[in-house]
């Protein structure tokens, strides 16, 4: 009988991973060892970073798109069809066609969803650019109608995947503004429950005289309770009280659906995951990776990245019985754009705390770059690269 392994969700995460599967056990697929699969709910799949460049620079959705098959190794059996259900216990998953497929060895890839509806009437009163091509592309029709007013753009609530992301929504927005020549007639305001514009003190170093230079007011300790989208006002928790002519907010986020139903997550359907090993907790044989856990890293896809190498290392250990035990160091790395063509990097893991990292131009075509590394990354094929980019991200230990 093959051993089988099972990836849940084509996204960052779980394509690489699956992808890696397929290479490392080559010879065993091949043999009819080691069967690698990989179960995904959607046909496409979405570079999440060009959200921002959708929204706020008008670029076409269709260039940040990509068929999920094609981008999968042909040794993975792919099967393109939503998870109703895991077994973790039983080793089995439930389709939504009511087909079932059991497993040896799983890895969780599930990712996040943004949740408008767990704060009163925000889905009607607010954009996002979190959830979709279509909703970015809403933000960017709106804006183009948009003359004079305030915007208020920011956090309703966290955790949110790409924690930069309302910052660089709000500098981008800005530059759209000045570029058009609306900016004199438009104020912006950023809005975070943080107690300052990013959540990492050094980041915030950096990012606060920015927002003071192009004159975009910063309101924080705004936990955000409610919205009236006919008074078009937002209420916090605080008892404060904003007007808005537009808002845009990054809304909080949970763990997909399956996790929850399926009683695998924590309140929010956060998987409750080893930070180092990231097998979830109490099962030798199961791994969750990327934004889908309760790990205390941000939830990027470069972290899904590194957690999806580690994830498969032990997996290969533990079938090829090397006796290593792979161990992912938290590192993160994520660009962030602060507008004017220039970017920041967010650098850290669980030993070193967020550094503080000047923007550059040069930083900002890195992560340009990026953009158009990111369908040969989920191959795997660029770890070269991307490990003396990314520095020490696993560490390994002998279990004997
Ligand atoms: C605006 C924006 C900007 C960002 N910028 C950056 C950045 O600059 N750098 C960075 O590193 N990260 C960035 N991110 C974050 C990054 O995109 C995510 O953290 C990353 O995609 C997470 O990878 P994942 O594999 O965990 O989840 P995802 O890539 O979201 O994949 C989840 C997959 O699971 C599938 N799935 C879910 N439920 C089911 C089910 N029931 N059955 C089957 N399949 C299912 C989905 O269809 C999807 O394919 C950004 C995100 C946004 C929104």
């Amino acid at each position: 009988m093959a051993v089988k392994v099972l990836v849940i969700g084509g996204g960052t995460g779980g394509t690489l991973a699956a992808n890696l599967l397929a290479k490392e056990f080559a010879v065993e697929i091949a043999d009819n060892d080691i069967q690698v699969a990989l179960v995904t709910g959607s046909k496409f799949h979405v570079f999440q970073p060009g959200l921002l460049e959708v929204a706020f620079e008008g670029k076409a959705p269709d260039t940040i798109v990509r068929e999920e098959r094609p981008l999968v190794n042909r040794k993975v059996a792919y099967t393109e069809e939503r998870v109703e259900r895991i077994d973790l216990r039983k080793q089995e998953v439930l389709l939504a066609s009511g087909q079932s497929l059991d497993y040896d060895y799983v890895i969780i890839a599930t990712g996040s969803v943004p949740n408008p509806d767990s704060i009163p009437r925000l889905r009607e009163a607010s954009l996002n650019f979190h959830t979709s091509t279509d909703e970015s592309l809403r933000i960017w029709h709106t804006l183009k109608q948009f003359e004079k007013g305030r915007v208020v753009v920011g956090i309703a609530g966290v955790p949110h995947k790409c924690p930069p992301s309302p910052n660089e929504a709000t500098f981008l927005l800005d530059d759209y503004l000045r570029k058009t020549g609306k900016r004199e007639h438009v104020s912006l305001t950023f809005l975070t429950p943080y107690p300052r514009p990013y959540p990492a003190e050094p980041l915030s170093k950096v990012v606060e005289p920015l927002l003071e230079k192009r004159g975009i007011e910063v309101v924080t300790f705004f936990n955000l309770e409610s919205v009236d989208p006919r008074k078009k006002e937002l209420y916090s928790l605080e008892g404060d009280t904003i007007g808005y002519d537009l808002l845009i907010m990054v809304p909080p986020h949970q763990g997909a659906d399956v996790i929850v139903k399926s009683g695998l997550g924590d309140r929010d359907g956060w998987i409750p995951t080893d930070k180092q090993t990231l097998r979830i907790n109490g099962y030798e044989n199961a791994y969750a990776i990327g934004d889908c856990t309760n790990i205390p890293v941000s939830k990027t896809g470069v972290t899904a990245h590194l957690e999806a190498k580690v994830a498969v290392n032990n997996i290969v250990s533990s079938i090829k019985e090397l006796g290593k035990l792979h161990k992912y160091t938290g590192r993160i790395n994520c660009p962030f754009e602060v507008g004017s063509g220039k970017a920041a990097f967010v650098v850290g893991s669980y030993e070193m705390p967020v550094k503080q990292i000047e923007p550059t131009r040069m930083r900002q075509l890195m992560k340009k770059g990026f953009e158009r590394v990111y369908w040969r990354s989920l191959s795997g094929s660029l770890d070269w690269l991307l490990d003396r980019y990314f520095g020490e991200t696993d560490t390994t230990e002998n279990m004997s």
